[in-house]
This record gives structure tokens, C-alpha cells and sequence, in this order.
């Protein structure tokens, strides 16, 4: 079990940590891990009322409230939503992210989505897991991490690839205990539950999360659950830190088929 109980959650934007692995991150707090959500943009393009600046500036302080719901902290790497790049500022960016948490578990997007910006913040944890422990890569003042962290993916929004084609998660957390405090860090994001129930008429934010988890959890017979798939490429850790950490709650869909 790793020494460090910190779990990095990296996604592109606001409210995906909360939707994809809210529950997850609820669990793992009630287990003692410290908690941190970090997004790659602080959601610039979710207003048509607020300007980018305006809207940035509310959406950090809904992301600190949502991590504030589990005693986690929150971190924006301020890039711009659309704009998510792979190069070398924005991976020195994630990189120094990475050695100031120094987690030994990290979340992050599905290397296949819906959209780049996404797509783009898998492939850049992944390379930031390696890199953070790369001594030549150096950084005044911040250690190199001791060890590739673990790396897993949360499923891709709705459960599907670009083609449309499903994308199920291998690994299947029961989430039914904490459904409530998934719910109410979601809640925090108050602007685009408000924006997506002037659109819809009804709670549509609330709705989709629940019924996505719902979905996830009817392939272990639970009422919610959500997936993840371990990075088991070569020199990152092939063991199942998540599954030992939450083994009264998680299912292997592996191991079934
Ligand atoms: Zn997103």
C-alpha cells in the first residue's frame, strides 16, 4: 500500500472529476487519502451570460467547494477550455503539478471522449506520471516523485468513444454509499446545473450523472457504481492500488468475462 495517501484527480474541466469519479473520490476520502482535484481550465466557455474572466473566476470557487465537500483541495492548471494543448509548457505545467502533490494515485479523463480537450489531458497524466519522476527534468525546490504513480481512466462522458461505440470501465466501484455526497459536490458546480435546467427544464445535470451511474451500476447489480481502466502499459505499476484500497467496493469485470 503506497506510503503517500494522496489521490490526483486531473481532468480538462470543472465538474468532470464530480460526474466521472465523484463517488470514488468520496470513498477514498472517507478512507483517509487526501483528496485533490485539479482541472486543466477553470471552464472559461461554460456561460453565454458571464464573460471568460467572469465565469472563470466563480467556477474555480464551485471546483474548491466541490473538493471542500470531501476535505480535498482544489488546483487549476489555467489553460483554456477548446484549448487544451500537448506541448512542452503545458506538460511542465502538469509536471510541476505533479511534484508539488506528489500522489501516489492519480484519476484522469478516458484516453477516448468525446472531445480533445479531454483526450488531451489523459495523454498528458500519463505522460506526467512518467515525467514527474525523471530527475533530468528538473525543477528548482521540487522533488522528483519517488515512483510512477498509480494511473487509472474514468470512463469517457455517457460511456462511448467518438464512433459511438460503448467504452465500459473494468473496474466497477460501488458508489450507492456516497451517492449522496457525489450528488452534492456535483451541486456545488451551481452555474452549470442552473445553465443545463434553464436549457432542459428539469434537473438535467443531476439527472444524466445519476442515470450514467446507474447504467455502471446495473453490471455489478448495485444501484450506482463508476469505472475506471488501469494504464498497464510498460514501468507503470502493474498492481491494482485502487482495487486494494476500496476492495469492499469494487468489482473486477475482468476477472468475470
Ligand atoms: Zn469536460
Amino acid at each position: 500500500m503506497a506510503d503517500n495517501k494522496t489521490i490526483l484527480s486531473l481532468m480538462a474541466h470543472p465538474d468532470d472529476a464530480e460526474i466521472l469519479a465523484g463517488g470514488t473520490l468520496a470513498l477514498l476520502a472517507e478512507k483517509g487519502w487526501n483528496i485533490v482535484i485539479a482541472t486543466m481550465t477553470p471552464g472559461q466557455a461554460g456561460s453565454v451570460t458571464l464573460n471568460a474572466e467572469a465565469i472563470s473566476a466563480v467556477r474555480r470557487k464551485e471546483a474548491a467547494a466541490a473538493a471542500g465537500v470531501v476535505s480535498g483541495t482544489y488546483h487549476c492548471l489555467e489553460s483554456e477550455d477548446v484549448f487544451i494543448m500537448y506541448d512542452k509548457p503545458t506538460l511542465l505545467k502538469v509536471i510541476t503539478l505533479f511534484r508539488e502533490i506528489q500522489p501516489s494515485l492519480v484519476i484522469t479523463a478516458s484516453p477516448q471522449d468525446y472531445m480533445f480537450d479531454h483526450e488531451i489531458t489523459s495523454h498528458l497524466a500519463q505522460t506526467a506520471c512518467m515525467g514527474a519522476t525523471i530527475p533530468n527534468i528538473e525543477m528548482a525546490g521540487l522533488p522528483v516523485l519517488p515512483q510512477v504513480p498509480h494511473l487509472y481512466y474514468a470512463d469517457p462522458v455517457q460511456g462511448k468513444d467518438r464512433f459511438g461505440n460503448e467504452i465500459t470501465g473494468d473496474i466497477m466501484v460501488d458508489i450507492t454509499a456516497v451517492m449522496d455526497t457525489k450528488e452534492q459536490m456535483l451541486c456545488c458546480h451551481q452555474t452549470q446545473r442552473d445553465w443545463l435546467r434553464y436549457i432542459s427544464k428539469v434537473d438535467e445535470f443531476v439527472i444524466m450523472m445519476k442515470s450514467f451511474s446507474e447504467r455502471n451500476g446495473r453490471l455489478i447489480d448495485k444501484a450506482y457504481a463508476e469505472g475506471f481502466r488501469q494504464h498497464l502499459g510498460y514501468s507503470y505499476p502493474q498492481d491494482d492500488l485502487l482495487g486494494d484500497i476500496l476492495k469492499e467496493f469494487v468489482y473486477s469485470l475482468k476477472a468475470k468475462g
